[in-house]
């Protein structure tokens, strides 16, 4: 394809582009797709000649979109957001155009110098204390994984980067964190070598947030059996029902027994830019290192993870790497983000977060999330008034969960569970509206979040509609 088609190409996409989003709401939230639909579809090799744009995109509308989820559906109410928005779309138009590889300072100066302005905006705006230094990640899964790293070489005063895990002298080290944590923290306690077996999970109390004093007494014993506590990983909002570990609690214990602290804030984290939620953070001053995600909840497409650390020299020294062919003259001079993180090479990030917080300033992205949140709180009256559905937790941001419970037939959990499931089948099924599950203990639940870019009440009151006809269906 030379320059001029790709032009032309240019412009029939972008208008393709603003089509959809005009349209959304005429696909279906959840396709129909079976699975190995969309596979029988495509041939089984690559083509030997070149193809024309024309029919690669007939293609791509006729058998690729038809199988697509639609995320930025506004009745998109499942697991968390993975919003975006016009200005972000706009920027990643541009990264993908000038395909930068911004690994160090020198591979793109720009790159890396607005990666670490725009960290310091999202720290002053989320309210982070000062001292804090950002950097962008791929997600909030590589962000722990990194943090559960950083925790063990602190432990190992660097053993393990240096001579690895079998030579000897090194503790048996564990990780603390609720039992109703994300499964990036298993994950991380997997690939960075500290065993499932190591994980201990605490106990929650009745808003599912972490009891510090099982903590301690958790810390405590594993201190006594020879076990070295490596860190506590907190949540900021988990992603059952976003409940929040009391971090100054936490925080002192972690500062007692020199743990490492690091906060999982993926999907609250970005409420803290409303003076309202700032109480999210409070107790953050004890963190060692928290990382929350524009790419759910700020309206940065997909992948933006900031992570945020209060001492980037240990970072540094557990990550960097230095072979002679990535050394350069001013290395003393600048950050080279290569050594912030597991991959070394890194897509632009910090253009589409910079277009999005100028496109809609601070005050534009507040009144987005209140939105959100006043929707949920109503979502939530809603359900309160309605006998026949329980609201199994506190509803604070955007995350309202609840269940189909027809008391006056006594059913059983696993009544109940079959029956709520049922619901949320016919519900997604209907391709109006997608929404998930998760349980609570040992409750299966129906969650319904909101945080559409493009969702507005009458989506909202549209599902909640849906909702009662579809149980009144069931009966
Ligand atoms: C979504 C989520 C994650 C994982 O985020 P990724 O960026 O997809 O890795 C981690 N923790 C919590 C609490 C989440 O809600």
């Amino acid at each position: 394809m030379d320059i001029k088609e790709f032009r032309k190409h240019a412009h029939d996409f972008a208008d393709w582009m603003a089509d959809f989003l005009e349209n959304i709401e005429s696909y279906r939230v959840m396709p129909e797709t079976k699975p190995g639909d969309i596979k029988e579809k495509l041939p089984k090799s690559a083509p030997e000649k070149a193809e024309d744009m024309k029919n690669i995109f007939s293609d791509f509308e006729n058998i690729v979109l038809p199988g697509m989820t639609h995320w930025q559906h506004p009745s998109f109410f499942a697991y968390f957001p993975a919003n975006s928005s016009p200005p972000s779309v706009l920027a990643e138009m541009l990264t993908a155009t000038m395909a930068a590889q911004c690994m160090s300072w020198i591979t793109s100066p720009a790159a890396t110098e607005m990666e670490e302005v725009v960290m310091e905006w999202l720290r002053q705006m989320t309210g982070l204390p000062e001292g804090f230094t950002g950097v962008i990640q791929d997600s909030a899964s590589s962000s722990t994984l990194g943090a559960l790293i950083c925790a063990r070489e602190k432990v190992t005063g660097f053993a393990i980067n240096e001579k690895g895990f079998t030579c000897g002298g090194i503790p048996r080290m564990a990780i603390y964190t609720s039992r109703e944590s994300h499964s990036s923290i298993e994950k991380g306690a997997k690939i960075a070598g500290y065993g499932r077996e190591m994980i201990r999970k605490i106990g929650v109390d009745e808003k599912y947030a972490m009891i510090p004093a099982l903590l301690e007494e958790a810390i405590r014993k594993d201190i006594e059996d020879g076990i070295k506590p490596a860190s506590v990983v907190a949540a900021c909002g988990t992603t059952s029902s976003l409940a929040v570990d009391p971090l100054p609690e936490i925080g002192e214990i972690c500062k007692k027994y020199d743990v490492w602290l690091h906060v999982d804030g993926a999907m609250a984290g970005s409420a803290a830019i409303l003076p309202e939620k700032r109480y999210l953070l409070s107790g953050i001053e004890y963190a060692d290192s928290f990382v929350f995600n524009p790419h759910k909840w700020l309206f940065t497409n997909f992948d933006c993870s900031a992570y945020y650390c209060k001492d980037p020299k240990h970072l540094i020294h557990t990550f960097s790497i230095d072979p002679e062919y990535l050394k350069t003259d001013v290395d003393m001079k600048v950050k080279n983000f290569r050594d912030w993180g597991i991959p070394l090479g890194r897509r632009f990030r910090a253009l589409k977060l910079w277009m999005v917080i100028r496109s809609y300033g601070i005050e534009g992205l507040q009144k987005k999330l209140q939105e959100h949140i006043r929707l949920a709180g109503w979502f939530a009256e809603q359900v309160e008034a309605e006998d026949d559905i329980d609201l199994l937790a506190p509803v604070d941001l955007d995350l309202v969960c609840f269940r189909y419970n027809k008391k006056s037939r006594g059913l059983n959990e696993s009544e109940l569970e079959k029956l709520n499931k049922k619901l949320m089948d016919a519900l997604n099924s209907s391709g109006e509206m997608f929404i998930s599950h998760t349980k609570l203990g040992e409750i299966f639940t129906l969650r319904m979040s909101i945080g559409g870019t493009y969702t507005e009440e009458r989506h909202v009151r549209a599902a909640w509609n849906r909702i009662k006809d579809t149980m009144k269906s069931l009966e």
